[in-house]
């Protein structure tokens, strides 16, 4: 067969550089802070809240397309409780398989087949191949290191909109440098939108991992933008569930439907039991978000620091679960073969940055590292790491 099997708008996309560097944590045996997922569970009594949900036979059969009512209402109740914003849950919710369906939903649902998407340059690795399979092109702005932090540029992202650009995917906080877009920010990307009649889908799903009193604002509460904007959120952030998959959107009752044509041909459904121990969970007291927002705090400080003292440059999240660093302090340049070598090294795994970069070489120096570990478990990355000084 002389054609490759693989279509076009896939080729470009091997395995993610999630899997392959999990599965290099697992044949090594090193500490795997790559691919984000933490290493306990979520509370205990949402756990008992799913066996209930099995038990009391609610979920095991399709729940209901848009998901189930309960859940719906949380999500509803969370978005107005939390930032102001008002959703129906019957028209303006839809229940996804994480955010990466919805991602994926939402992108099939809005770009026509030549229509440009500027998605912020480090970008999630399902945005591109999501833009692809919708047939759409990718026109990354980049985010660039600024005093110790990533920056977005606006002048950059106003000069990227074309007559063809449909809409702007947004992650923040972002994932992998932490930044935390700031009013001032969103405002300027919200009267840009304004101004173009753009969409915004904005990938919300680290909204409660923010640190030193940064805010996370949904661009969807700034004036005229809830009837542009799809919000996307996800429970495996917040509450420590990954492996469960329940995730979302809020959106106006038009974009809602038009995701969810396409949603129902990817899964239909998902996750039955789950959604309603997600809907219990959506409703914890404000200690529980406290608690989870003070834990992972630390935990950046203690992975910041050791990775300062192993000589990398930090930089230091605002917000997510991940730290960016810079290996040139190390005699480092290529991030891709410094991620390779790093379990005989020092027997720890972290994600090459550059492989969520269009301009390679942008990207090729920067290292992301997980902290959503155990402390123990920190403390020995950290010790190993100090390896390579
Ligand atoms: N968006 C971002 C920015 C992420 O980091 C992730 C990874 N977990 C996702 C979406 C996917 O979320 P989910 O696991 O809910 O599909
Ligand atoms: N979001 C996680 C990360 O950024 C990975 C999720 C996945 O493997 N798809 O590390």
């Amino acid at each position: 067969m002389t054609r490759p099997l693989l279509n076009r708008r896939l080729a470009e996309f091997g395995t993610t550089i999630f899997a392959e560097m999990s599965a290099l944590a697992a044949r090594t045996g090193s500490i795997n802070l790559g691919q984000g997922f933490p290493d306990t569970d979520g509370p205990e009594e949402i756990r008992e809240a799913a066996v209930r949900a099995l038990r009391d036979g609610r979920g095991n059969q399709y729940p209901p397309g848009p998901g189930v009512p309960e859940l719906r209402s949380a999500i509803a109740d969370h978005q107005r409780e939390r930032y102001g914003l008002a959703y129906d849950p019957d028209t303006e919710v839809l229940v996804t398989a994480g955010a990466t369906e919805a991602i994926a939903a939402a992108l099939l649902a809005l770009v026509e087949p030549g229509d440009e998407v500027i998605a912020l340059e480090p970008y999630y690795d399902s945005y591109a191949a999501c833009i692809a399979m919708a047939g759409g092109t990718r026109v990354p702005v980049t985010l660039r290191p600024h005093e110790g932090a990533y920056v977005l540029d606006l002048d950059e992202l106003r000069a990227a909109v074309t007559d063809r650009t449909r809409l702007i995917l947004l992650n923040t906080p972002h994932n992998p440098t932490g930044t935390v877009l700031t009013r001032a920010e969103l405002t300027a990307v919200a009267e840009l939108a304004a101004e173009r009649d753009l969409l915004v889908v904005t990938d919300e799903v680290y909204e409660h991992l923010v640190f030193d009193g940064a805010e996370h604002l949904p661009i969807a509460s700034l004036p005229g933008m809830r009837e542009r904007t799809v919000t996307i959120g996800s429970s495996g952030k917040t509450f420590s569930f990954t492996g469960w998959k329940v995730g979302w959107i809020t959106a106006s009752p038009e974009l809602t439907s038009a995701v969810r044509s396409a949603k129902q041909f990817l899964t239909y459904v998902s996750s039955g039991p789950f959604q309603y121990a997600i809907a219990e969970a959506l409703r914890l007291p404000a200690a529980y978000f406290d608690g989870l927002r003070a834990d992972l705090s630390a935990k950046r400080d203690l992975l910041s620091e050791g990775l300062a003292q192993a000589g990398f440059e930090v930089y230091r999240p605002a917000g997510t679960y991940f730290v960016t660093t810079d290996i040139r302090p190390l005699g480092a340049t290529d991030g891709f073969d410094f991620c390779r070598s790093l379990p005989e090294r020092a027997g720890v795994v972290a994600i090459p940055n550059a492989v969520f970069y269009d301009h390679r070489e942008a990207g090729a120096p920067f290292v992301r590292f997980a902290f959503c570990k155990k402390t123990e478990v920190l403390e020995e990355a950290v010790s190993r790491l100090k390896r390579l000084a």
